[in-house]
């Protein structure tokens, strides 16, 4: 039975303080809602504490130490630099201190638009109803008209793998970069495994990483991968494997590897290592939430949502629950995790709003960076063989590119692909030089669902990167049927 509305302690409580929640708890407040936020570890959840922010810290620090010490690049200008020296400890400290300042920031933003902040762990207790159980052991029962699921992820730990924190660990230590191992293996080439691989190469360790499935970066888009694989792998001290499955690991000095094949798990080869990063996906953190209260089945874990953030159960929606962010398993991003907090909220304020996973890039902050955004090439094949129209494919490369020539990191790809009949951009795909910033320009185009034909026309300051882009409209629009 629904709790009478008079009655409510809180508008809306959002399990969660991570971007998706923060999102959710401050755009309600800011429309007038009575709102509790519920976090059980450190305010800004993964991508605060764990995740984006200090992980981009130690590439911004490790990615100077490459530049710095790659003489050739720089003898390309004619600059010759001493040998470049670094000191762990302060790029570490550099991480530490901005995750610091911006949880502060993000925690005194929610105060100050009033936001009541509960410390401990949230569940749901029913219809309208969350539990709580405070760090002082108090245990309370709070009532709520609406109620957002914002509980994350954590990082997942296939079965064979024995974590210690110091030898062998997940994202969660090593972004706190307490040493640096002579040789690491990763387990993943995702983009956290990636990501790492180019801060601990940068730092001067040695790198073996493993993937299970039967290519490197199997996340990514295949053309891109060649040459991204070019320079982020066989460039680099990484002795990448594909098609092997970590199935044994025994943390210690060293650390004991058992890597076996895929298919009949029969015994490969055994590595002994300094370390090992395991960067093989997150899972949803959603156990203690007691969802059975509500009669909400997971898939895996994950909590079964709509289009507008409504959660289900046996499909369909559950009245005023609501779920955003990681633990949702939608697009495990931290500006995904936000849209979905705003989509959330407009719909509780009674603004029906749904998301729009097709607009929201992704990146890999390597360098250089890889960056994607809209249908992948079987997801445009597969819309064209049900919709019945033709792809438009076409690729502008960084090496007719002035800035990039003019930076000499002239090696980058973007595919664009797109409707051959209407002009319509379905995706694109970039590797290179500040590819990050690049792919907004064409997340913002499918947003609008515009086409190649009014983008071509559209002027780009000269000289950028963003040429790059403008060459893709510009050629894709020489293919449209007209
Ligand atoms: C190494 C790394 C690098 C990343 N880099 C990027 C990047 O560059 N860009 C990007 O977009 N994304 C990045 N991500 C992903 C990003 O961090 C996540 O997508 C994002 O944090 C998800 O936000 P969220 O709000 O769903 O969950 P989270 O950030 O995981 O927050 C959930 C919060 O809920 C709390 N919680 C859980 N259960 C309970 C409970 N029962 N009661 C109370 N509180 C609870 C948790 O303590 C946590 O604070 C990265 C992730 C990692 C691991």
């Amino acid at each position: 039975m629904l709790v009478n509305e008079a009655k409510f302690d809180f508008d809306l409580i959002v399990i969660g303080a991570g971007y998706g929640g923060f999102d959710a708890a401050k755009h309600a407040a800011d429309h007038g809602l009575k709102v509790a936020i519920i976090e059980s570890r450190e305010m800004g959840g993964t991508c605060v504490n764990r995740g984006c922010v200090p992980s981009k810290a130690l590439l911004a620090a490790s990615g100077r130490v490459r530049e710095l010490a790659n003489a050739e690049h720089l003898a390309g200008f004619g600059i010759h630099a001493s040998p470049v020296r670094f000191e762990r400890k302060k790029i570490a400290e550099h991480a530490n201190q901005l995750v610091e300042n911006i949880r502060i920031n993000l925690t005194k933003t929610l105060e100050r638009v009033g936001v009541k902040i509960i410390r401990g762990v949230g569940r749901l207790e029913g219809p309208q109803r969350v539990g709580v159980r405070e760090l002082n052991g108090v245990d309370r029962v709070l009532s709520s008209k609406d109620v957002i699921i914002a509980t994350g992820s954590d990082p997942f730990v296939p079965p064979g793998i024995e974590i210690d924190g110091r030898t062998v660990f997940t994202s969660d230590e090593a972004i706190n970069l307490e040493w640096l191992p002579r040789w690491i293996a990763i387990i993943g080439s995702g983009y956290i495994g990636l990501e790492f691989a180019d801060i601990y190469t940068a730092l001067g360790c040695e790198v073996t990483m493993i993937e299970a499935l039967d290519r490197v970066m199997p996340t990514f888009d295949p053309d891109l991968t060649k040459l991204a694989a070019r320079h982020l792998l066989d460039g680099r001290d990484i002795d990448a494997k594909a098609s092997l499955l970590a199935s044994k690991i025994t943390p210690g000095c060293p650390v004991q590897i058992e890597l076996s094949d895929v298919k009949n798990r029969e015994l490969v080869e055994k590595l002994e290592v300094d370390a090992v990063l395991v960067a093989t996906g997150r899972v949803p953190t959603s156990k203690e939430l007691n969802l059975d209260s509500l009669a909400v089945d997971t898939n895996r874990g994950f909590v079964p949502v709509d289009e507008s953030m409504r959660v289900l159960s046996k499909g369909k929606p559950v009245s005023h629950l609501w779920a955003v962010g990681d633990v949702t398993g939608k697009l495990m991003l931290a500006h995904a995790a936000a849209a979905q907090g705003i989509v959330a909220v407009e719909n509780i304020l009674g603004n029906s709003r749904t998301i729009d996973y097709r607009s929201i890039p992704a990146a890999t902050f390597t360098h250089p960076e890889i960056s994607s955004v809209g249908l992948t090439d079987k997801e445009v094949k597969e819309a064209s063989s049900q919709e019945g129209f033709e792809v438009g494919c076409v690729r502008s490369y960084f090496k007719a590119n002035s800035k990039a020539l003019a930076e000499l990191e002239s090696d980058g790809l973007m595919k664009l692909l797109f409707r051959k009949d209407t002009g319509e951009v379905l995706g694109a795909h970039i590797f290179g030089l500040h590819a990050a910033d690049l792919i907004q320009e064409v997340a913002n185009a499918i947003a609008r669902r515009q086409s190649v034909i009014e983008l071509s026309s559209e002027v780009h300051t000269h000289p950028t990167l963003s040429e790059v882009i403008e060459v893709a409209y510009k050629q894709a629009a020489k293919q449209i049927n007209s």
